[in-house]
Order: structure tokens, then sequence, then C-alpha cells
């Protein structure tokens, strides 16, 4: 599935070929529609609600951190067991914030599970407290 950052549309499989659609179809929206897991809709509804340019996040697993990349330099809360860096997009060369968490390699795959679905909570608490922005597009 596909949301839009800007307007928080969800584009599914069956609408469109997702791979494709870089520009929101919506009129005069202009956002763009990113990936994401299903597990990481509400969440990413909320953010695109408050302004926040998302650019890319995923759930996590084995080896790949819990994140979400948001457009600009946030500096504002972040979620619990979070950290944040700070990069370059290739392309346009705007400053990217990667917030992010990572597991412990050892952890049995029910233990990851749990630690991922908890952290996708926490999430959506930070989500939820999180103010409006007011830079977006910046
Ligand atoms: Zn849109």
């Amino acid at each position: 599935m596909k949301i839009c950052n800007k307007c928080a549309a969800v584009f599914r499989n069956e609408i469109c070929t997702l791979s494709e659609m870089t520009i929101c179809p919506l009129e005069y929206c202009y956002g763009e529609p990113i990936i994401i897991d299903e597990i990481m809709y509400e969440i990413c509804t909320i953010l695109a609600n408050k302004q926040y340019r998302i650019m890319y996040c995923k759930s996590g697993d084995r080896n790949i951190p819990t994140f979400i990349h948001i457009g600009g330099r946030y500096t504002g809360e972040i979620p619990k067991g979070f950290r944040i860096k700070y990069f370059k997009d290739g392309e346009s060369g705007d400053i990217i914030s990667d917030l992010y968490k990572t597991y412990n390699i050892g952890l049995s795959s029910t233990e990851l599970k749990k630690k991922i679905l908890r952290t996708i909570l926490d999430m959506f608490k930070w989500a939820e407290n999180l103010d409006y922005n007011d830079n977006w597009w910046m």
C-alpha cells in the first residue's frame, strides 16, 4: 500500500500501479505517495495530517531497524527508545531525519515480534502527542 505524505490518502494495488505513482493523483495535492507497511498506516496518517513529510518508513525486522524518515531537520521529541540521525538525500540534497530503533540480534523471533509491536505502539503514542509541523515542504 501507499499513503500520500501530504493528504494521507491511501492507495492500494487495485487502484493503480503503485510503483509508477510518484505524485499524488488527487487534485491540487502534489504530495508524494510512499510505500508503507500496513502496520504503520495509523502512524503515517497522523503524521501526514500533522504536516510532517514522511519520506520512507519500515516497521522493522531482524537486521532492519524500525525507522521513519521525515523530510527536513526534525528536532522535536522522538519515540521511546529511538535515536535520530540526519543525512542528505542523494537526488535533491535535502536534509532527511532518520528516527530509528534497533533490536538486540540475540532475540528469539517471538521476542523480536513482541518488541516491534510494542515499538509500533510507542510510535503511535508519540505521533498522537506531536504538535503540528509549521515547516511543511521546507
Ligand atoms: Zn495527496
